[in-house]
């Protein structure tokens, strides 16, 4: 595996605990910072095929790959692997995969023994620029995504990008929609930046992906080291996920392209509620299609608000709503459900035509 261009590491204190970020080889980088003896690693059967060497001599927990796998069975078949593989309270776990690993990771660590140490690792630009980061592990229950997890900080994150020279299109396409969604709050350069460039880029220019993904890690840290609790500031990380996850979980879309129309429909209700300009919509679109992300869909306006409404952000008859006051500039507003659903409806009516 080839070195972090920039090799670097540093370390940030949260509420919940301290975080150290190593930007380096991860195989140097972990036989440094652990004994094999150890620690576990828990990974997927994609990762775990793809990467023989990488696990070689540690004890390893393999789970089925996808999202259909963040469950409450997983969490169960995990755990009682533990338990045969003796792991105790000091034992490190070490979650190396997309964001469903370091989910399910995080998750079982925080509650087996009462909680032990852990660490991640992750594979896909999705859980390098996002899903790794900032402590919240969860899994679903039937329809209801993330909906019983834990806050609770890994000690340290190890990134390498050398791991991205696998990663499917379509999984670079999901991670685009994260790394858009951090421009689009609260980054207009950032913004320009991946408007002139493309995934085919990123994938032959190293050193501009590890400073992209170093960028989206800062702006997430910067927002949950102000608001780790998620009671206001962090709320603005939702923005494109409150019609995106419902979309996702009714039409078992991927996340990034649940994402990606949720921002679209979060740029409609932000016209509706604050005035957004209609141009920001059209630019996001044409940015989106760039990285190979869908812009419409033909959704049932009213289902998709049944789920959303069951969403656990919601209040007695309103919900945040993180909108868009321009292009890195955004904002938490109460929002009726009559916004939303108009959003929902004029969504689904510009998509068939
Ligand atoms: P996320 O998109 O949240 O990171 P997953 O954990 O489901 O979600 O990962 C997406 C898919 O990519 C899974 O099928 C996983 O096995 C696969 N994957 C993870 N890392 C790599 C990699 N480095 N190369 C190829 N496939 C990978
Ligand atoms: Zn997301």
């Amino acid at each position: 595996m080839t070195l972090f261009i920039q090799s670097m590491q540093y370390s940030l204190s949260f509420p919940s605990g301290e975080v150290n970020y190593i930007f380096s080889n991860a195989t140097e980088a972990l036989t440094a910072i652990t004994a094999k003896d150890s620690c576990i690693l828990i990974t997927d059967a994609n990762v775990a095929a793809l990467y023989p060497p990488f696990f070689e001599g540690y004890k390893t927990l393999i789970v089925s790959a996808g999202e259909a796998n963040k469950t409450w069975e997983s969490i169960k078949i995990v755990a009682e692997k533990l338990l045969e593989y003796e792991a105790h309270r000091n034992t490190l776990l070490i979650g190396v995969g997309g964001g469903v690993i370091t989910d399910l990771t995080g998750f079982i660590a925080s509650t087996y023994m009462r909680g032990v140490a852990f660490g991640y690792i992750p594979t896909t630009l999705l859980g390098m620029a996002d899903a790794a980061i900032g402590g919240k592990n969860g899994i679903n229950l039937g329809l209801h995504k993330n909906i019983l997890g834990t806050i609770q900080q890994p000690k340290f994150l190890l990134y390498d990008v050398a791991f991205l020279s696998t990663l499917p299109d379509e999984e670079w396409s999901n991670g685009f929609a994260e790394v858009i969604k951090y421009a689009c709050l609260f980054d207009e350069a950032l913004y320009q930046e991946l408007s002139q460039h493309n995934i085919h880029f990123y994938k032959h220019n190293d050193q501009d992906l590890e400073r992209l993904i170093a960028k989206c890690a800062d702006w997430k840290n910067k927002t949950v080291l102000a608001d780790e609790k998620e009671q206001n500031g962090r709320k603005l990380l939702n923005f494109g996920h409150t019609a995106g996850h419902a979309i996702e979980t009714l039409y078992n879309l991927p996340h990034g392209q649940a994402v990606a129309l949720g921002m679209i429909i979060a740029c409609t209700v932000s016209e509706k509620a604050c005035g957004l300009n209609s141009a920001v919509k059209e630019n996001l679109k044409a940015l989106l299609l760039q990285y190979n992300l869908p812009v419409q869909l033909l959704i049932n306006p009213g289902r998709v608000m049944e789920i959303l409404i069951m969403d656990k952000k919601r209040n007695q008859d309103s919900i945040d709503f993180i909108v868009l006051n321009k292009v890195g500039e955004a904002e938490i507003k109460s929002l009726s459900f009559d916004i939303i659903q108009q959003a929902l409806v004029s969504f689904a009516h510009a998509s068939s035509n």
